[in-house]
């Protein structure tokens, strides 16, 4: 058989890992394989199946193109539409068009297959791929409210005992995409055996400080990896994070590599729980006194169809636009790091407004050079990454 799998044309920093472990599975089976980005005119296949997939679900837009464009060209051919759009909002693919096939949730079978990253070669914008994407584990052991993972993918589970069987040959460097890697039952074999193969390793998620302890933070601080990357979202985890980041600085790394991810805007309508503009400070704050970088969140709904457009009711938008701007004007790479001019400003600030105001008409130019003025630059790579989930 002939199998055409398709990522449609949306913005992502990662090859599509889903599509490439379906790929590897069809292969096993003798299939003849090809992969194209959005909506490809010079083909040279005459596919039995398509396989379309997806991603956040404010970018359908791109992938109901897709459908539409591959269903014309390959008339009467089966098209299997999957990814995170469509596992969570199956009913919607399925109203639009009704003759594709959703797959919801992950391909089990195609779980243990090493992705065909060689196909992504005749992609250009994946041309010189050099990294190997893996799982050790999915699904998570907490059930945050503002999170898919435990409603896709359930409990934690072991997804690849040995991760060196998962890493090209070729590739130069190693993520993790592990939802809550420190929750893994052999989170240290994984480590090790990740240290062992000599290769730049990240981390890509958060990981979950509560779980940090003095044995995990000399692990970690064994991979030497140039950013640790944690989450501190509500105020209760203020204890956890403290001792978090104690254990990681007594392993001897240094706490501006520490960067955190914080949460703003999220709302729940079922108990009226939420964050407000006063805790969010609260966290930059105790953030920014703890000598680490913050990288501020913005929620967005699980079914949310435009980006940016959920406003939390104990939000104004200008606020929301206020924590964009001051990331873009007074901030590093989107990340607020501890630079002394920036930890001062916060810790000053009686009330968010008056933390988030920007002088105006200051560039940005001048806004980076009055915040770091004498300080040394922070070489942290904070990239704000965000998970490419590799359902197919
Ligand atoms: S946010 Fe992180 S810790 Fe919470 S449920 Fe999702 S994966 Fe688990």
């Amino acid at each position: 058989m002939e199998i055409l799998f398709v990522e449609p044309q949306y913005y992502s920093k990662y090859p599509p890992l889903g599509l490439l472990k379906l790929a590897s599975y069809h292969r096993s089976r003798g299939d003849k394989i090809s992969l194209v980005r959005g909506l490809e005119q010079n083909l040279n296949t005459d596919p039995d199946i398509v396989y379309i997939t997806s991603l956040f679900t404010f970018a359908w837009a791109p992938v109901h193109k897709a459908i539409e464009y591959y269903q014309k060209k390959f008339p009467g051919t089966k098209i299997s539409v999957g990814g995170l759009y469509a596992s969570i909002m199956p009913d919607r693919v399925k109203f639009h068009y009704p003759f594709v096939d959703v797959h919801v949730g992950l391909h089990e079978s195609a779980e243990q297959y090493m992705p065909a990253y060689d196909i992504l070669n005749t992609v250009e914008k994946w041309k010189n791929w050099d990294s190997s994407i893996l799982f050790s584990t999915r699904g998570c052991i907490r059930n945050c409210p503002f999170c898919v993972v435990p409603k896709l993918e359930g409990k934690i589970r072991v997804s690849i005992s040995d991760v060196q069987n998962f890493i090209h040959p070729d590739h130069k460097q190693v993520i993790l995409w592990d939802n809550n890697f420190l929750a893994s039952p052999q989170w240290r074999k994984t480590i090790i055996d990740l240290k062992e193969t000599g290769l730049k390793i990240d981390f890509n998620q958060g990981l979950d400080a509560r779980l940090m302890d003095e044995e995990k933070a000399q692990h970690i601080a064994d991979l030497n990896m140039p950013t640790i990357r944690m989450a501190y979202d509500f105020k209760d985890e203020k204890a956890a994070v403290e001792r978090a980041v104690e254990h990681l600085e007594e392993a001897g790394i240094r706490r501006r590599k520490i960067l955190f991810y914080t949460l703003f805007n999220f709302y729940n309508p079922g108990n009226e729980y939420g964050d407000t503009p006063e805790s969010f400070l609260e966290i930059i704050q105790d953030i920014a006194n703890l000598g680490c970088v913050s990288y501020p969140m913005r929620y967005e709904p699980i079914t949310s169809l435009k980006k940016n457009q959920f406003v939390s009711p104990l939000w104004a938008p200008e606020q929301l636009e206020a924590i964009a701007d001051a990331r873009r004007v007074i901030g590093f790479g989107g990340a607020f790091p501890p630079y002394q001019g920036l930890v001062d400003k916060f810790a000053s600030a009686k009330t968010f407004d008056e933390a988030f105001k920007l002088r105006p008409k200051q560039s940005k130019d001048d806004a980076s050079k009055s915040m770091n003025k004498g300080l040394e630059q922070d070489t942290s790579t904070c990239s704000g990454d965000t998970v490419s989930p590799s359902y197919s």
